[in-house]
């Protein structure tokens, strides 16, 4: 058993920024990196809208670089995932899949969110080639082309609409009569004249060899099939926040996203803090993600010290 100030549990950009921080403030924090080191934007192509890297980087060279930046000052990695924790009483008690148990006086939550897939073969071969799960991330790259939107909650509804100002034109494949949208957002998108909503319909597969070329959907009433000849394919049926282990410790909304303190990182239980898409279903970006990891390493640091920890 060994003993930390901070532990940070997630190496996505909250994770590493809260690293660099809490190691440059003395902290000597410990990482765990998990399973998928990197978190999401190891599954991303070209990402050109993290401020700094003007010409655009690879998504796992970007997280190479927190990495390195993290560990540059200090910050200790482990690559195991969190199994156990226990928030109940301090210090915090972590166990790992490497068999580890650490206690730590302060813990930084940055596990993020995965975005959920249709579950297709051709959707998994084409990731980064056509298929994507981020509108703001991945739709500049379908300026004046054509796309399909899966979903009808809000995320579909608000990515749809992104993509209708780049793109020619849209679809939106709603798998029943309704959506769940907001009626707000459903009327935006009913009103996008390059928007076209298609009612009962499912993904049968995405076609292309090398990059999507069409999604064969199918109505769920009329058994019709139909080719549609697009360039994309955005996934927007919800995410799943990564808080399994932290269940019945901290409080969670009711989609499961941590509940932080307005304006802070401060969770349910004090000592523990979030960062990042884990607490986040609105921004989801690396830089927001970065900022979260930011306050909550300042947030982590402060009150340490005000505990007489630090
Ligand atoms: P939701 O769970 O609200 O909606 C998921 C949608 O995807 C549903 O319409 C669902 O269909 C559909 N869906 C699920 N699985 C499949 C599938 N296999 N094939 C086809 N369609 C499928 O998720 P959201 O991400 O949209 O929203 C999550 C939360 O975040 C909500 O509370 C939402 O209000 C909030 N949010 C708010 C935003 C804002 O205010 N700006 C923006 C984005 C999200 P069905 O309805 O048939 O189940």
């Amino acid at each position: 058993m060994s003993h930390h100030k901070l532990l940070i549990i997630g190496s996505g950009p909250a994770g590493y920024t809260a690293a660099i921080y809490a190691a440059r403030a003395g902290l000597q924090p410990v990482l765990l990196a998990g399973m998928q080191p990197g978190g999401q934007l190891m599954l991303t192509t070209d990402v050109e809208n993290y401020p700094g890297y003007k010409n655009g980087v690879k998504g796992p060279e970007m997280m190479e670089d927190f990495r390195l930046q993290a560990e540059r000052f200090g910050t200790e990695i482990r690559y195991e995932n969190a199994v156990e924790v226990d928030f109940s009483q301090r210090p915090f008690t972590i166990k790992t899949d490497g068999e580890a148990t650490l206690t730590a006086d302060a813990v930084i939550v940055a596990t993020g969110a995965s975005a959920k897939w249709l579950g297709l073969e051709n959707e998994t071969r084409l990731y980064g080639a056509g298929v994507s799960a981020c509108a703001v991330c991945d739709g500049f790259f379908y300026k004046g082309k054509d796309a399909v939107v899966v979903g009808g909650g809000d995320t579909a509804a608000e990515e749809s609409t992104y993509l209708s100002k780049l793109c020619r034109q849209v679809y939106l494949l709603v798998r029943r009569g309704e959506m769940r949208a907001s009626k707000i957002m459903q009327e935006r998108v009913l009103k996008t004249p390059n928007l076209k909503v298609l009612w009962h319909t499912e993904t049968v597969d995405i076609l292309g060899e090398n990059h999507v070329e069409a999604v064969r959907v199918r109505n769920v009433q009329t058994g019709e099939i139909t080719d549609l000849p697009v360039q994309a394919f955005f996934v927007a049926i919800g995410h799943q926040p990564n808080t399994e282990v932290f269940k019945g410790q901290l409080q969670t909304d009711a989609n499961g996203y941590i509940v932080t303190r307005p304006g802070s990182t401060y969770t349910s239980v004090e000592g523990v803090f979030a960062a990042g898409d884990v607490q986040d279903h609105v921004y989801r970006q690396a830089v927001t993600a970065a900022g979260t990891g930011c306050m909550a390493a300042l947030d982590a640091e402060r009150w340490l010290a005000a505990q007489g920890l630090h």
